[in-house]
């Protein structure tokens, strides 16, 4: 059983969300996207936990600027992708498309999914039934294609695509109130007074299934590479 504790990292700025991953069985913990030091910190502390990894989904300043000083204070190593082993600083384990990667008990499938980025990857466990999708995809919306074109964005929503509905996700920042106005339907609907609720509390809007999000995101929804087009 994977224990995850969202940790909301630069409010108000960028509204990124650090993960704590922490596998019961094991008693081993993770820290996913470390945007910053010390609202992680503070998190490990309530919880008693000394991270053993710091996981990245990709390169950007606001997911990996807290982990060189977790990295000191902890001696966890920094894990991510192989093909940003030049711009993530202090990378220790570079992971390629199809790998495997244990946190304790809990095994993760890396997904390339370039576009946001090239070298962005997808953190898949598909035992737990999550998946960490950092600036790839967000509660009804996507990230902005900054090195990847439409096309490699496409392909990699097509792999999410096909990850079972049951699978929880969990994305890289707190943007779902940007697609609130965009929801149709019954589906729609349920989606949105779920995410309100959630907000309204105080809380991550995350997790959503992947169904409800194939349901309800628009760029997910989008059958054909010229229906995803449209919608830039
Ligand atoms: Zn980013
Ligand atoms: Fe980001």
């Amino acid at each position: 059983m994977l224990k995850v504790t969202p940790i909301l990292c630069r409010p108000r700025e960028m509204d990124n969300y650090a993960y704590l991953l922490t596998d019961e069985k094991e008693n081993v913990s993770a820290v996913l996207d470390a945007s910053e030091a010390l609202p992680v910190i503070a998190e490990c502390e309530k919880q008693n936990i000394n991270p053993k990894f710091l996981l990245v989904t990709h390169h950007h300043f606001d997911h990996v600027e807290g982990n060189i000083l977790l990295k000191q204070k902890y001696g966890a190593e920094i894990v991510g992708a192989k093909a940003d082993e030049n711009r993530i600083e202090g990378l220790d384990i570079g992971l390629e498309d199809g790998d495997s990667f244990f946190v304790g008990s809990a095994m993760a499938k890396i997904i390339a999914a370039d576009g946001h980025t090239l070298g962005h990857i997808l953190w898949y466990f598909p035992e737990e039934k999550m998946l960490f999708t950092g600036d790839t995809l967000f509660n009804l919306c996507i990230g902005g294609l900054f090195e990847g074109t439409q096309e490699q964005m496409w392909q990699t929503l097509q792999k999410i695509k096909q990850l079972p509905d049951d699978v929880l996700f969990y994305p890289g920042h707190e943007y779902t109130v940007y697609g609130l106005r965009n929801l149709q339907g019954e589906a729609g609907e349920k989606y949105k007074e779920k995410a309100i609720a959630r907000l309204q509390q105080g809380r991550p809007v995350a997790p959503m299934t992947l169904g409800e999000e194939k349901q309800c995101n628009h760029y997910l929804k989008a059958d054909t590479f010229d229906e995803f087009l449209r919608l830039f």
